[in-house]
């Protein structure tokens, strides 16, 4: 059950409002931020088979306290007005938090994307892509969307094609959208940011035993059982790193048509491509089906992540749920009603305005990479690679000489002087910021008695930062 039209805006807001009531704003500044700035809706026709269907589509611009505005187009047959603006309040409290510079903003078609060919497709999104840009609704000063649900890179390259064939003067045309595919200005680890950024949040969490002890947890992410509801994008992400490098046993998949269990853990890259080709998780054979996939939802395990839609825990399984740890993946999983029921049974929430931020993290490395026109690390990976050399040509001679009784390994001397690739320091910027953004959550959340968890610290953060980039320039 998801949250009805009208309640995820409600569900948000009400997160929001529990935050700045522990705030100093004047009330005038409190509502300024809470509003959505502006939503255009679009309804537009495109010839297909013979005939011409409407499709409705939304861009919300929630908060221009930076520019360009930032957030996702999504591509649903759910996708409502409301929903919409949710999120794109979501993308601003997000950007806030992790420090990409941003407002945020949202998009979002009513449309089955299964029930359309590819060439269809393109001409349906290009078409939608067209309404927007006209509007200054893309691009790159102004307005960068990005994947989310039911989209990807290629409708990415199709959107920033439709931008440049339209401005073909921009020389920063490319930086209009980003999640593009590599060879069409992408940038290396943004398909798999968010469930990266996802295994960091909980790596990070992992760092800190009295965050553990909260969740009533102890040890580490090595052997914790984990139950993921949504195999997408961030979902699989999320679970084939955490067993492939945490050592975490996903023993738990819930998807539409049910939900598969193994106490042993799932080899989750075989249920994806079983996924794949059957439309679902039953029948697989490395696990137990349940067709009642909620049942999952509320099984024991230690780590829950909610990898798809909103509202998926409420108020009528909140008080079911065993999860002593839950990291929200996707956008607005709990409702607010849920997230009291739950800090009530002692759960801890790491939630989603930082646990689901390293989508928009990279986007913002990407979009960087195409205004500076360069691949990251072009210019100094030389000569990292010649500072490395001087190390390992000391260390060389100095074990040739018998100084140090050891000698280097080929292994150590390739890896050592390889330098970092546009991969690694991808990485390296999402785990840092990643880091920052727990600390900066985490001070408030110890340092102040009236801070009860981490969703309340997070939204005091960003708010804060918010509301000084208003002051600092005026609304
Ligand atoms: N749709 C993603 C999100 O909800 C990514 C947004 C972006 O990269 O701009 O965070």
């Amino acid at each position: 059950m998801s949250i009805k039209s009208g309640g995820f805006s409600a569900s948000v807001n009400a997160m929001y409002d529990r935050a700045v009531g522990l705030m100093d704003l004047g009330p005038g500044l409190v509502e300024k931020i809470r509003v959505c700035n502006a939503t255009y809706t679009v309804r537009f026709g495109v010839r297909l088979r013979g005939s011409i269907h409407t499709f409705t589509g939304y861009r919300s611009v929630h908060s221009e306290h930076m520019e360009p505005v930032k957030g996702g187009i999504r591509y649903s047959l759910a996708v409502h007005q409301d929903e919409v603006e949710a999120l794109a309040a979501l993308m601003t409290y997000k950007c806030a938090l992790v420090e990409t510079p941003f407002g945020g903003s949202k998009g979002g078609l009513c449309i089955d994307p299964n029930a359309w060919e590819p060439h269809e497709l393109e001409m349906i999104t290009r078409r939608f892509a067209y309404e927007l840009i006209k509007r200054d609704l893309i691009n790159p000063a102004q307005n960068v969307p990005a994947p989310d649900m039911g989209t990807g890179e290629r409708e990415m390259a199709w959107i920033s094609d439709q931008y440049q064939r339209m401005n073909t003067t921009d020389i920063n045309g490319r930086a209009c959208v980003t999640g593009k595919p590599p060879h069409a200005g992408g940038i290396a680890g943004r398909v798999e940011a968010t469930g990266r950024g996802v295994q960091y949040a909980l790596q990070e969490f992992f760092r800190h035993p009295e965050d553990i002890k909260a969740a009533g947890l102890s040890g580490s992410l090595d052997g914790k059982r984990v139950i993921v509801q949504g195999l997408g994008n961030v979902g699989y992400h999320a679970a084939s790193f955490l067993a492939a490098e945490d050592g975490a046993k996903i023993t738990g998949v819930i998807e539409r048509d049910g939900a598969v269990h193994n106490e042993e853990g799932l080899d989750v890259d075989a249920l994806r491509a079983h996924i794949r080709t059957t439309g679902g998780v039953a029948n697989f054979a490395g696990g137990h089906y349940e067709r009642d996939g909620t049942k999952l939802l509320v099984a024991e395990c230690d780590i829950l992540i909610p990898a798809a839609l909103e509202g998926v825990i409420h108020a009528d399984n909140a008080a079911n749920v065993k999860a002593p740890l839950i990291i929200e993946a996707a956008n607005g999983p709990v409702t607010a009603e849920a997230n009291e029921i739950l800090l009530q049974k002692g759960c801890v929430i790491i939630p989603d305005l930082y646990a689901n931020a390293g989508g928009v993290t990279v986007s913002y490395f990407e979009w960087v990479k195409n205004l500076s026109h360069i691949r990251f690390g072009r210019m100094q990976r030389r000569a990292e690679e010649a500072r490395h050399h001087v190390l390992v040509n000391e260390l060389e001679r100095l074990s040739t000489n018998k100084s140090v009784p050891w000698t280097l390994s080929d292994d150590f001397k390739r890896n050592y002087l390889r330098g970092a690739g546009e991969l690694e320091l991808v990485r390296s910027g999402l785990d840092d910021t990643m880091r920052a953004a727990y600390g900066a959550m985490r001070d408030v959340w110890h340092g102040r008695e009236d801070v009860p968890d981490l969703r309340t610290a997070g939204f005091i953060v960003s708010i804060g930062r918010i509301a000084a980039s208003y002051q600092a320039k005026g609304l």
